[in-house]
């Protein structure tokens, strides 16, 4: 043996609540080190003692950590050596040790699978298995610090088998704090109108084959749950559920069913099979077993992968994929207690299937697409929450930054860290409003961050906006939604501007009192200049007009032909009554209650409504998403565009408006007509960049908005306009995103 050493590794990263630690000392016995490891406030300190080559040796074991665990950073410095014979693991620091304590939950992993299969392990077949690898951890947390008698199992006392695991450093299960087993832990139950149902798995998979709805209690919430092959289920929950035509997901229980669903290439393969587990929207094989109903016209369909013991044993009964859709009536938030679920969900499910484990935090699944090459994230939920947003910046005080009206999600941030809260919905009912609050409160005593500034957006009337001017802090900031937009993508790629900001949505207000949403921007973080935006619409009506593109269709066609478009040749015409047509043309010609709208997102509904003659969205986005479903991949051709005007610039769609009706009429198909309108917005946009780059010289570009959720869209415009694209791909780049943006801009407006 050689002479004694010491050193000393700090590693950051996911390396909190994901059995870090306890492998960290299985590897210090494997190298034969003395010494200690515990968690900080940063992440994870190490110190080693021991002949060089042992620290050698136990070094290079660090380069393979456990799954769930990720690092990001890792320092290593000389120490004097100390005379110590054992490595423990020490009592965590406590100091600042919140900000990072609680984890987000985890995806089963192997071991775990293997035993609940394994008829001679003690948790063969049990439901909520789990272990420092795997299993709940955001979602059954009540108050920090992380550990057993702070969460929903602290009721469940150990039984002495799973005692001796859980301070046993050696074992998989040491400290693992949701730990349980069939002698000690929460039980699996199935409700159901009828007698004794036997094991649950068994009754659940016959109620599935027969064609019955179930409500299965999970993670983060409950799911509404069907036979995935059977339209009859698949209508049958529809119209329980009031919800017509939206996409429901799909889980399986293996990636070989996957395959054997949808075309796959490596980055959604690994997506699938990741510890967060999201719901990754994929294109559905022609070949695949699933009933129409679950994602009608639609090429994608929204797949995960079991990610609870549950869910395993319930699929492997079942032997067929399974629609999961949140446990919820339309627009409402996610259900996750036991007596309101049964009340919520009692008039859908014929059977509940529940566990007796509570869930303290609602967290919806994540949704995940790969999107020129990479994962960008469209909801950010279970598996990602509460792991904090890095931001490549340092805010120079703690922020509440309360997101936007719809799809909203709420962040609060401090130094660099953007601590997201889960996915909330839409705050347009009482329901959503109040868990929008509760999860608010829920991460400030998490993250024990207290604001100094709130951020919100500047719409007086969403309700988040509200929320925050009621707040008690001073400092409060409204921030312009599409400045909020470039700025989150700014802060995902740590770039402090000027940046050139592309922000393309449905609708955000804009200083000038006008719908805005077809933005270029020029955007520092505490300032922003429109450079162009895209000609404005009248929309008859407001919000009407977004739920009946078909008005927004006329104001187009009013426009474009200056007041004498060809009516009469559009078969979406013949599919609206003359007496609205006449009434919707006296609002838009005389201005009355029809606001202005530059949203980009209002050409795709209306060129959607033109060319595909539907006159109606049953929710939103629906037209948008249609068209680009529509769009033929290999057509290059586009139609004429103008840009005009000066400070801001216009883009002018009139002349494509004009073309694209002449060939509607002319009989030329939909899927070229929405190809050859995607590729004129790419023209128009790449254009309008270049004749501002020519102004400013040289600068980053970032894509941000809902709008960019469409892959046609911004696939083409990241070709046209190179490697200086930025887009998002930790946060949404829709109103899901916003509130990261709020964030940084209301700290650099107040510096
Ligand atoms: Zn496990
Ligand atoms: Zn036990
Ligand atoms: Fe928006």
């Amino acid at each position: 043996m050689g002479a004694r050493a010491g050193q000393r590794i700090r590693m950051h990263g996911i390396v909190q609540g994901v059995g870090f630690r306890p492998w960290v000392w299985r590897m210090a016995q494997e190298a034969g080190v003395a010494g200690r490891v515990w968690n900080d406030g940063q992440g994870v300190t190490i110190e080693i003692f021991g002949s060089p080559a042992a620290l050698q040796d136990f070094r290079a074991r660090l380069a393979s950590p456990p799954a769930a665990a990720s690092i990001d950073a890792s320092t290593c410095e000389d120490i004097a050596p100390e005379d110590v014979d054992d490595f423990v693991i020490s009592h965590s620091a406590v100091g600042d040790v919140r900000r990072v304590s609680i984890p987000a939950d985890i995806a089963t992993c192997a071991e775990c699978l293997a035993e609940i299969d394994d008829p001679r392990a003690r948790r063969f077949r049990y439901a909520l298995t789990n272990c420092t690898q795997c299993g709940p951890r955001f979602t059954i947390a009540r108050q920090i610090p992380y550990d057993r008698a702070h969460t929903t199992m602290a009721a469940f006392e150990m039984c002495p088998d799973c005692r001796r695991e859980y301070e046993d450093p050696a074992d998989r299960r040491f400290h693992a704090q949701p730990i349980a087993c069939p002698k000690c832990g929460p039980r699996v139950r199935l409700v159901n109108h009828g007698g004794d149902p036997g094991d649950p798995f068994v009754g659940a998979a016959q109620l599935l084959a027969d064609g019955k709805i179930l409500a299965v209690k999970g993670v983060g919430g409950y799911h509404l749950c069907c036979d995935a092959t059977s339209s009859a289920a698949v209508r049958t929950l529809r119209a329980r559920k009031r919800r017509e035509e939206k996409p429901f997901a799909v889980m399986v229980d293996a990636l070989a069913a996957a395959e054997a669903l949808a075309e796959l290439n490596s980055d959604e393969r690994q997506l699938l099979m990741s510890s967060e587990r999201p719901i990754v929207l994929v294109r559905r094989k022609s070949s695949a077993n699933l009933a129409a109903e679950i994602a009608p016209d639609n090429p994608f369909i929204g797949l995960f992968v079991a990610y609870s013991p549950l869910h395993h044993l319930l699929l492997s009964e079942a032997r067929r994929p399974l629609v999961m859709t949140s446990g919820n009536l339309s627009e409402e938030p996610i259900a996750c207690d036991d007596d309101e679920a049964r009340q919520r969900l009692g008039a859908i499910a014929d059977a509940f299937l529940v566990h007796g484990r509570p869930i303290e935090n609602p967290c919806d699944d994540s949704v995940v697409r790969v999107v020129a090459g990479a994962p960008m994230v469209f909801r950010r939920a279970r598996g990602y929450v509460p792991r904090p947003v890095r931001l490549g910046m340092a805010l120079s005080r703690p922020v509440l930054a309360c997101g936007a009206q719809l799809k909203n999600t709420f962040c609060l941030a401090q130094g660099s860290d953007a601590f997201l809260g889960p996915h909330i919905g839409d705050l347009d009912n009482l329901a959503t409003l109040s868990a929008y609050e509760r999860a608010v409160n829920r991460l400030l005593s998490f993250t024990g961050i207290v604001p100094e500034i709130v951020a919100h957006d500047l719409h007086p009337d969403y309700a988040s906006t509200r929320f925050a001017r009621e707040r008690s802090e001073v400092i409060k900031v409204a921030v312009q939604h599409h400045h909020a937009h470039v700025a989150a993508a700014m802060a995902e790629h740590g770039l402090n501007g000027p940046v050139i900001g592309v922000a393309y949505d449905g609708t955000g207000l804009g200083p000038d009192g006008t719908a805005w949403g077809g933005e270029i921007l020029i955007c520092e973080l505490a300032r922003f200049e429109r450079v162009a935006t895209l000609r404005a619409l009248p929309l008859a009506g407001g919000e009407v007009a977004i739920r009946q593109p078909w008005r927004l269709a006329l104001a187009l066609l009013d426009d474009a032909f200056a007041g004498d478009p060809p009516l009469h040749m559009l078969p979406l015409f013949q599919r609206v009554a003359a007496t609205d047509v006449a009434l919707v043309r006296r609002m838009i010609g005389q201005r009355l209650n029809a606001p202005l709208a530059h949203g980009a997102g209002r050409y795709f509904d209306a060129l959607a409504a033109l060319g595909l003659g539907v006159p109606q969205a049953r929710f939103e986005g629906q037209l948008a998403m249609a068209w680009d479903f529509a769009a033929d991949a290999g057509e290059a051709g586009r139609y004429p565009f103008v840009i005009d005007g000066e400070a801001p610039l216009t883009m002018d769609l009139r002349p494509l408006v004009r073309e694209a009706v002449r060939e509607l009429i002319a009989g030329i198909s939909p899927s070229l007509i929405s190809a050859r309108f995607h590729n004129t917005l790419v023209a128009a946009t790449a254009e309008t960049v270049r004749i501002v780059l020519r102004r400013t010289g040289p600068l980053p570009i970032v894509l941000t908005g809902g709008c960019f959720q469409n892959g046609r869209l911004t696939e083409s415009l990241v070709r046209e306009l190179g490697e200086i694209v930025h887009l998002h791909r930790q946060v949404p780049p829709g109103d899901g995103g916003l509130c990261l943006g709020q964030a940084v801009v209301a700290d650099a407006m107040t510096r």
